[in-house]
């Protein structure tokens, strides 16, 4: 029977019918394929025996060759022990066993050979291993001797007796199977040139390494591949999109952008902002489609200078559109354009999902004849379709909130479904992105490794850096005080919390019923609250009450995360902040902090933290700068889970390489990718057919992919 690597695992002594079933319904494992890149997630080294002269207590797992001459029990219940005296020719160690006493004392003879396999530790202040594994010598393979892999188990495949042990006499059967040698996925030119291990020996080695060196090789492989495809996927698709996609060329710098340069703007720009607008206006006049993405921390400008580029573009006779993630958002966009605009001929409008009848027909009928200069809307509204009579740019506002696939539609949308409205002449818009939340380099490599970027790395001056305080929420009478102290010097505050109404579930604060709570507490103030389960006018209604300073206090769920800006407020009280991820805690902070005085950031949290918890919350009282945040917070919770990547799939179908830990091979990856393309732009030299094929198939199985590809 000829063998391959699609066979189905029950080909494996040992394997029935039953443990394929688990090993499917656990871990995904069908095939020896599959098994085969079921990595183990730790080795140890056991290829070297230790003295008891030599261990110490910092020591991880050792081994060491001796025999038991005795043993003594001692201790009554909890405490009950059984001590044996382990001799390794030269010294004694201390042997110590809590459980299975009764086993130990039938099963382990004295004065025979053992290999001892724990940690060393101190107990009774005495060097001692407690609990070890004890193996016969002689029943110790060569493998078993060197690096023992250890694998992922379940619950269920525990209580059916199925440990990383038995997995390690799976993989260990299937090497015996495989005589062959397995077929290499990258070009031998890529092999030599990185000095990779081939793929053959790195995935018998990822399993059954001789050295740790040894294993940091295949590792290095393996992860690199993973890494490749995925930029290889990538950059071939922007390649393709840059050359197919003719631009606009916005050549003019006119006299809107001149007049309101000159005339209009009420401060300098930063820098950073002039910096930005350089390089969009350098992709504007290409004659390619710009894609682009703009970084910068809350509060960095980033709204103006979305509004000079636009500016560029309605210079060269187009039309404009900025989409925001929420209404509250659009319209406090329409609001600080046209205060910017003040008196400048350029028509705003608004158009959301609240936009109807008269006013709505006399919006499309603007955007139809080209009267409307600039569109702002919220995507809802992207996605019905408007037409423009010619749009040359596409902003999308706060894009984090929007998710890597949905952003693959808003570029359809954007792109090809308003282009191919009959008026337009079938260039492309020009398309930025913007987002508030500071991607670390490598992972904006990966998840918007299509687009180029721009960063905004520095903030307005005179801008006091919010202080964060993390407080327990047993004293909120001093909280209070502090409260009314700040209202009393004309500031406004704002309280979030984790819920909207009281959950049975959850024993967590809620807008609703702490809205009754400070309305009895700060009976003198006036408070708004808003929350997403409000209808669009009401809370806009009650934002907007904020916005202008009635009231002094706004309650609100995370509605407000995102770049709503009332410069006045200057505490920001955030609940139950241990339920709360750091980019969110980052997002709400930027809320205060927005005008000349000092502004406070209060985190309230219960005393029940978890370690990781209270690293966030560290974080957030030590550092203000978002791209430390987002560098710890993808250090403390991997991509996975990062906002915005859930639904990339991306990082989740990676196996071995982590986008946080594994920066250098993410840029090793890309640069290896592009210099592929640079000399082979289709893939079509005969030495890329294994490169051509394995994307062809990646494509089919990641359909997510192939969207954002
Ligand atoms: P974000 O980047 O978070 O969207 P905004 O665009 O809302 O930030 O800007 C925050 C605040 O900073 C706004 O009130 C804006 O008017 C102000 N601002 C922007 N650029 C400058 C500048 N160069 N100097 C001073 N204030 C600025
Ligand atoms: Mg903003």
């Amino acid at each position: 029977m000829a063998f391959d690597l699609n066979t189905a695992i029950n080909y494996l002594p040992g394997i029935g019918p039953q443990r394929a079933k688990l090993l499917e319904a656990e871990l995904g494992i069908k095939t020896w394929h599959d098994l085969l890149y079921n990595f183990p997630y730790k080795h140890i080294d056991r290829s070297r025996l230790y003295k008891i002269r030599e261990l110490t207590t910092d020591m991880p797992f050792v081994q060491v060759l001796g025999q038991f001459l005795s043993f003594e029990e001692a201790g009554q219940g909890r405490k009950h022990r059984l001590t044996g005296h382990f001799w390794d020719g030269d010294m004694f160690l201390d042997v110590t066993w809590f459980h299975g006493i009764n086993y130990i004392k039938k099963s382990v003879k004295i004065r025979k050979d053992y290999i001892l396999f724990g940690r060393p530790g101190v107990y009774g202040g005495r060097l001692s291993v407690i609990h070890p594994d004890l193996d016969n010598p002689e029943s110790m393979t060569l493998s078993k001797m060197s690096m023992q892999p250890y694998y992922s188990t379940t619950e269920r495949m525990k209580k059916a007796g199925m440990t990383s042990r038995t997995l390690e006499n799976f993989t260990s059967s299937l090497f015996g199977k495989l005589t062959w040698t397995l077929p290499e996925t990258l070009p031998g030119y890529l092999i030599q040139r990185l000095h990779l291990m081939p793929l053959d020996k790195a995935l018998r080695t990822a399993h059954y390494p001789a050295t740790a060196d040894e294993l940091a090789a295949a590792n290095m492989r393996l992860k690199f591949e993973e890494l490749f495809f995925i930029q290889l996927v990538i950059m071939s698709y922007a390649r393709k999109r840059q050359q197919e996609r003719i631009g606009r060329r916005f050549t003019r710098v006119g006299e809107m952008f001149n007049t309101f340069y000159h005339r209009y703007l009420p401060f300098p720009l930063t820098e950073a902002q002039k910096r930005v607008i350089r390089e969009m206006h350098a992709d504007m006049k290409s004659g390619h489609q710009m894609n682009r993405l703009l970084q910068g921390d809350v509060g960095s400008g980033k709204t103006l200078v979305a509004l000079m580029v636009m500016l560029i573009a309605i210079d060269n006779g187009c039309q404009t559109c900025i989409m925001a993630p929420t209404e509250i958002l659009a319209e406090q966009h329409l609001q600080t354009f046209r205060d910017f605009l003040r008196d400048m001929p350029v028509r705003v409008e608004l158009l959301t999902g609240n936009v109807k009848g008269k006013k709505r027909t006399a919006i499309e009928k603007g955007l139809l004849d080209g009267s409307i200069h600039i569109l702002i809307g919220t995507h809802a509204v992207i996605e019905d379709n408007v037409q423009f009579n010619d749009l040359g740019l596409v902003i999308i506002d706060e894009q984090h909130r929007f998710g890597v696939a949905q952003r693959a539609k808003l570029w359809e949308k954007g792109g090809e479904e308003i282009v191919n409205s009959k008026l337009s002449n079938r260039k492309f818009p020009h398309v930025l992105v913007m987002t508030a939340t500071p991607i670390p380099r490598t992972l904006a490599m990966t998840l918007y490794g299509d687009l180029d970027v721009s960063v905004i790395d520095e903030l307005p001056p005179g801008r006091k850096p919010v202080r964060t305080m993390h407080i327990y929420d047993n004293q909120p009478e001093k909280l209070y005080q502090g409260v009314i102290r700040e209202i009393e010097a004309g500031h406004q505050v704002y309280f979030v919390y984790p819920l909207v109404k009281e959950s049975e579930k959850l024993d967590l604060k809620n807008v609703q019923d702490e809205f009754i709570h400070l309305k009895e507490v700060f009976p003198q103030y006036r408070i708004s609250m808003v929350h997403g389960k409000m209808k669009p006018a009401e809370k806009d209604a009650e934002m907007q009450r904020f916005v202008s300073g009635e009231t002094q206090i706004l309650v609100a769920t995370t509605v407000i995360e995102v770049g709503v800006n009332v410069p006045n407020a200057s505490v920001m009280i955030i609940q139950n902040a241990e339920r709360f991820g750091l980019s969110q805690l980052h997002q709400l902070r930027g809320r205060v902090g927005r005008g000349a005085e000092q502004s406070y950031c209060i985190l309230v949290s219960n005393f029940k933290l978890s370690a990781e918890t209270r690293k966030r919350l560290q974080i957030m009282t030590e550092t203000n700068d978002g791209f430390e945040i987002a560098e710890a917070d993808l250090k403390l919770r991997g991509p996975g889970d990062l906002e915005g990547t859930q639904q990339s799939g991306i990082a989740f179908n990676l196996k071995l390489a982590n986008l946080g830990r594994d920066g250098q091979l993410v840029q090793l990856a890309r640069d290896t990718a592009s210099f592929v393309l640079d000399a082979d732009p289709d893939l079509l030299a005969a030495d890329n057919a294994l490169l051509r094929q394995h994307m062809l198939e990646l494509r089919k199985e990641h359909r997510d992919w192939s969207q954002i590809s």
